[in-house]
């Protein structure tokens, strides 16, 4: 069994705790795109966890965790996320942790140069976090990064390091006016902190490929949403990377595999980090109750998330271009406190109602939300276990997504907790 594990919307849709409940049932959890500006929380009977690079199977002690080609490395903050995991008790070994040789590093230029262009832009800003993922992967594409593989020729390596260093310091002092960049400083970052990865270095092709003969299952793991795309997102609000289910094979090293099924998930309302369009934004008393009931606050950055009420046109397109076979519906619980639901179910643009989502930024921007109000549930559904349990209001908002997004909705979750779920067929 090949599943995909994606978010249909702006990320921060709840795909840590999915992949850490169904990842039960798997072998294998592979993350395939970004870096560690992913924020996966997991509350399970070990404790609490925020993953920004390591897959989310990781909290499993049977499960091998693989992180794929398509992803960004910062070696430095691998080995800090890896050490506080190991603080909290959790055992990370060669045997159930395997990096992929054709990954990305992440150096400390990158995330100095995300910061100097932020600064620049300063209220003209992105809304990066600042962890060097457009830099890095805008190197890669260059052609001019450094990959996991080549810490095994750490001794060799100082020369095309100085010659990367030499380019980089025309944008950087020449450039920005900063400090240049000092190849012996980088050097010594990359023994410092990648000859410790060393041991975990895996041709993941292979040893993925020979997981699929013998029949194992895998999980992969996506980090931020479908809107979120490079390609097929909100643009230049993006990522810098593919966050589709259909790039998993790709960005997990078996371009050659075929996915079973992809999950969507899917927040119960919205909620979006940075900048960007966000049509179904509430402001005022409205958003700030909304923000408090779901405790939306990035993971990653602790920033305070925009968000919204359910937005059909844009789920619906995310759930599209995701594929999604089945829907998780997370976080249903949240909307305890509310007498009337809002659902953004257009948009208005140029004095017309529609349906589908734009994928000109000028549209998006100028797109307005057309809300509607559902019955509101108005009580505490966090121990509901099954469909029956859930309140007549509950059930009735669930098919109405259902319905409007067109695509069957198989979890419900009504708690942060591993159990606090709902499987509905
Ligand atoms: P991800 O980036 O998609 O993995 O999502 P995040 O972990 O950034 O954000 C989801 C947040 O909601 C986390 O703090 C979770 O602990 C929490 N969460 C997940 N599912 C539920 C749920 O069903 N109910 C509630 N109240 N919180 C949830
Ligand atoms: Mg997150």
């Amino acid at each position: 069994m090949l599943t995909s594990i994606v978010g249909t919307n702006w990320g921060d849709e709840g795909k840590g705790r999915m992949v850490d409940l169904l990842s039960a049932d798997y072998d294998i959890v592979v993350r395939y795109q970004g870096g560690n500006n992913a924020g996966h929380t997991v509350v399970n009977d070990k404790g609490k966890f925020i993953l920004n690079l390591l897959p989310s199977g990781i909290l499993r002690d049977d499960a091998v965790n693989v992180l794929g080609p398509g992803i960004v490395i910062d070696l430095e903050h691998l080995a800090g996320e890896i050490q506080r995991l190991r603080d909290a008790g959790i055992e990370i070994t060669p045997e159930h942790l395997k990096i992929s040789d054709r990954a990305t590093i992440c150096m400390p230029y990158h995330k100095l140069l995300d910061c100097l262009e932020e600064d620049r832009l300063s209220d003209k800003k992105f809304g990066s976090t600042r962890r060097g993922i457009s830099p890095v992967y805008s190197d890669k594409y260059m052609k001019k990064a450094l990959r996991i593989g080549d810490l095994r020729h750490l001794d060799t390596l100082e020369q095309r390091v100085a010659d990367i260093i030499e380019w980089k310091n025309l944008t950087v002092e020449k450039g920005y006016g900063h400090e240049p960049v000092e190849t012996a400083e980088i050097m010594a970052w990359l023994r410092k902190f990648g000859e410790p990865v060393i041991p975990y270095i895996c041709d993941t092709t292979e040893f993925l490929g020979k997981a699929i003969k013998d029949n194992k299952s895998i999980i992969f793991e996506a980090q931020l949403g479908a809107l979120r795309d490079i390609d097929f997102g909100i643009y230049p609000y993006t990522s810098a990377s593919t966050t589709l289910a259909a790039y998993a094979p790709v960005g997990a090293g078996i371009p050659f595999a075929q996915l079973d099924d992809v999950i969507g998930i899917m927040k119960a309302y919205s909620s979006c980090v940075g900048e960007g369009p966000f049509t179904c934004e509430l402001f005022g008393p409205e958003g700030d109750a909304l923000r408090e009931a779901g405790g939306e606050y990035g993971a990653a950055t602790g920033r305070p998330r925009r968000v919204g009420g359910f937005d059909v046109v844009a789920s619906r397109y995310g759930s599209m271009v995701q594929g999604s076979t089945y829907i998780a519906l997370t976080k249903l619980d949240v909307l305890s406190y509310m007498e009337k639901i809002p659902v953004c179910t257009k948009y208005e643009l140029n004095g017309e109602q529609i349906d589908y989502f734009p994928a000109d930024i000028v549209d998006l921007t100028a797109a307005k939300p057309v809300y509607e109000y559902l019955p509101g549930f108005n009580c505490d559904i966090s121990s509901c276990r099954k469909p029956e349990d859930l309140p007549k209001a509950a059930l009735d908002y669930i098919r109405f997504i259902e319905e409007q997004v067109g695509c069957p909705i198989k979890y419900v979750s009504v708690g942060a907790e591993r159990d606090a779920y709902i499987q509905m067929f």
